[in-house]
């Protein structure tokens, strides 16, 4: 009989924050949480690589090497919902003009 192969292990080998903690602090629509994730990220031994990687695939939302992005850019902070700061509207609608450029709908 022929060993059956098994798949690879994709687990990561080292402790990452973000597999040991509740997900939802990076992606949550709270300030304070966000912050939490952000203190938690830099412990992280790939923090400088994850926040390459969010930037190069201009994450749209979350934590991601302790910084918060959104839109594709790092922003200091998260406001709380309300109404949207006007240099998002501003971001919003070049994205929409570049989609629109590109024939993506
Ligand atoms: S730096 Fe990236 S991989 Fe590390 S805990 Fe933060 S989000 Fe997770």
């Amino acid at each position: 009989m022929f060993p059956v192969p098994t798949a690879p292990d994709r687990r990561p080998s080292v402790s990452l924050p973000c597999r040991t903690e509740p997900d939802d602090l990076w992606f949550s629509d709270n300030p304070a949480e966000l912050e939490q994730a952000k203190v938690l990220c830099a412990a992280c031994p790939i923090r400088r690589s994850c926040l390459t990687g969010a930037l190069e695939r201009r994450e749209f939302a979350g934590v991601w090497g302790g910084e918060i992005l959104d839109r594709g850019a790092v922003i200091a902070r998260k406001r709380p919902r309300g109404r949207p700061s006007k240099a998002a509207l501003a971001r919003d609608a070049e994205i929409a003009a570049a989609r629109a450029a590109a024939g993506v709908a």
